[in-house]
């Protein structure tokens, strides 16, 4: 299980505030957890701590070089650990992938900048992992979203141990709908059930609800889902229900 993540980048100072508040920091409090940011440019020993260079060949930007990540991996890494590079060009996240990442004990993050790092250091790396089909600035966000998603993941992160598991993705669905006070807001009513106080159909009625919601925004999930025989008959439920399924609201 995870213990260490070290985020390497040339910007700490973006990094470092989200690890040191709300959930990322209490996990840190309580649990043999240690999360840091690392500024590459701490090992590039030239005058100006100077760490990227023009690209070879003529592109707009500039490339971080080789010498100072490959100082800073000699330093940080750990036999343990696994090597990440975050790029657009990796296996894209995803809750399977947090799942397999968050049983490894250390992770090293690397999280680039400008035109992004020299080639090479693929050659240094055990895998690469992407956000999605978009480009940002800067490997930050990336890392940060990276490390969010596993250390929820950890037993005792969250206020109850259930809550990842009842998150959407955890078990290959969305999530269902939640409610809170007041019961009835403009002409939108809460579902009866969820006030009836009938725990038996609340369950089912959060299964149905989480089934209706996987069919209607990520219908290629369902696809793949081994069904139990409840589950088919609540999503079979929520199709002949669909009509009036507006919130119970007229
Ligand atoms: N020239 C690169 C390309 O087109 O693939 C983009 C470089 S980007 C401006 C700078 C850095 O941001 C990358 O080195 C990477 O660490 C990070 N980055 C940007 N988008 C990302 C994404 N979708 N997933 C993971 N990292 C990303």
């Amino acid at each position: 299980m995870l213990k260490r993540v070290d985020i390497l980048t040339l910007f700490p100072e973006l990094i470092e505030p989200y690890l040191t508040s709300s959930i990322l920091a209490r996990a840190q409090q309580r649990q043999d957890l240690n999360l840091r940011a690392h500024n590459i440019r701490n090992f590039a020993h030239n005058k100006h701590h100077q760490v990227d260079d023009t690209p070879y060949g003529g592109k707009l930007g500039m490339v971080i070089q080789m010498e100072p990540i490959y100082q800073a991996l000699a330093t940080i890494k750990t036999k343990a650990c696994q090597t990440i590079l975050l790029t657009p060009a990796g296996e894209k996240l995803s809750m399977p992938l947090c799942h397999e990442l968050v049983q490894h004990e250390h992770l090293v993050l690397l999280s680039g900048h400008y035109e992004g790092f020299d080639s090479r250091l693929l050659n240094y790396v055990d895998r690469c992992v992407s956000v999605g089909d978009y480009v940002l600035t800067g490997g930050e966000l990336p890392a940060l979203t990276l490390t969010d998603a596993l250390i929820r993941l950890l037993p005792g992160v969250l206020g109850n141990d259930e809550s990842a598991a009842m998150d959407s993705f955890y078990n290959g669905l969305l999530d269902w709908d939640v409610f809170t006070r007041p019961q009835k807001f403009d002409i939108f009513n809460v579902p009866d059930v969820l006030v009836s106080g009938h725990h038996q159909n609340i369950k089912r009625w959060k299964i149905k609800s989480s089934l209706g919601n996987t069919w209607r925004y990520r219908p290629d999930l369902l696809a793949r889902h081994p069904f139990s025989e409840e589950e088919r008959d609540l999503l079979q439920q929520f199709f002949v229900e669909e009509d009036k399924y507006e919130f119970n609201s007229r």
